[in-house]
């Protein structure tokens, strides 16, 4: 301690690899006709060369539509081939991997490795022969569901918010599901998992599993957030936890003051609402219109590195990640404007007095560590 200084934060940042492994861009791709690779400032969070701005090494690209369209897996496959397309365009910024090994080659060539996260288990349609597909194409992880459950596994939402949820936890085809993902090498993803699912899904993987996007309920009680004996669950289980960015999940009294803002704009959110436009969007174009105003309702950076501190308390410095959930939220925390300010969070931990080995491991060495168990055999927890 105390041989790093704040000064070095960006050479220190630059010479670590960086894996976000939850960007929701490729939805807004889909859903708004935009190219990955064209310049995208004022429209959303991330484009090819903010990330390789912001010196993203590794990028987990989710795929991700709602659990109520007719045809997601066709979804999850046109979002996939939007992203192949960009790389085919800049086969000397971004290559498509899929593996540890694969990765590492990338980084050696200086181009940014990107692979899939699916995000919702409706996406496989019930059918394994789906999952595999998948996995074929580069998904390195499902998220088992969404808020909406699949027939087989319950969501966060669901065991919460609906009491007539017939069956919570894991269906026999849930646990064949499972099964698969062990044997294929693709990550478990317990993001949006409800409590009871949770805990059947640990006990029975082989392998280490992860949370792509969630961030520490006992600092805001949220049902998306992990628990205490969830946190300690993952890390004795040899997983990680990439944390959130989203105020809602970081700032306990974030909700309260969006609802503020959602009452004071309830008729032009009314009118898009009634133009088709969907929950999500409708969000990120009042807030795109009330940008000074929103200021405020902004977490400080501060915040998200207190999720960060409290695994680090908690369970130790090998268990925690990024998931940032950019283009998947409307707001981010102050100083976090896009994808290019991740050195904001380097210079943030140096000045708590990290180690650069360390910071290594929370900038993306923990997540690779996972990822490259799964590939193994027995799953070489430790
Ligand atoms: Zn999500």
């Amino acid at each position: 301690m105390g041989i790093l200084n704040a000064q070095d934060y960006q050479r220190m940042h630059h010479n670590a690899v960086l894996v976000d492994t939850h960007n929701d861009i490729l939805m807004k791709v889909v859903d708004l006709g935009l190219d990955f690779d064209s310049d995208l400032r004022g429209t959303a969070h991330s484009d090819l060369s903010r990330m390789l701005e912001g010196g993203i090494d590794v990028q987990v690209f989710s795929i991700y539509c709602d659990g109520d369209v007719l045809d997601p897996f066709a979804l999850a496959n046109r979002e996939m081939d939007s992203l192949d397309a960009a790389v085919s365009r800049n086969p000397d910024k971004i290559v498509k991997v899929g593996s540890y090994d694969e990765i590492m080659k990338a980084i050696d060539g200086k181009k940014m490795a990107a692979l899939f996260g699916v995000e919702g288990g409706h996406m496989i349609e019930d059918n394994l022969d789906k999952l595999s597909a998948l996995y074929q194409r580069g998904a390195r992880y499902l998220t088992l569901t969404h808020n909406i459950s699949p027939s087989w596994v319950s969501s966060a939402m669901d065991e919460t918010l609906n009491p007539e949820m017939p069956e919570k936890g894991l269906t026999d085809f849930g646990k064949q599901v499972i099964r698969k993902m062990n044997s294929l090498g693709m990550l478990i993803d317990v993001s949006h998992l409800g409590d009871h699912a949770f805990w059947e899904v640990i006990t029975l993987s082989s392998k280490p599993i992860f949370a792509s996007h969630s961030s520490v309920y006992s600092l805001v009680p949220h049902r998306r957030n992990l628990k205490d004996d969830q946190i300690k669950a993952i890390a004795k289980n040899g997983g990680v936890i990439q944390v959130n960015f989203h105020p809602g999940f970081i700032d306990s009294s974030f909700e309260a003051k969006e609802r503020v803002f959602l009452e004071r704009h309830a008729v032009e959110m009314d009118s898009l609402l009634r133009s088709g436009l969907s929950e999500f969007y409708v969000m990120d174009t009042l807030y795109r219109t009330y940008s000074e105003e929103i200021q405020d309702m902004r977490p400080p950076l501060s915040m998200l590195i207190q999720h960060i501190e409290y695994i680090i308390n908690l369970v130790g410095v090998d268990y925690v990640g990024l998931g940032s959930d950019f283009d998947g939220i409307n707001l981010t925390p102050q100083l976090l404007e896009d994808v290019t300010s991740y050195p904001m969070i380097t210079k943030a931990l140096i000045e708590k007095g990290y180690s650069e080995a360390d910071i290594s491991k929370i900038l993306g060495g923990n997540f690779l560590r996972v990822l490259k168990a799964n590939e193994s055999k027995n799953g070489d927890q430790k």
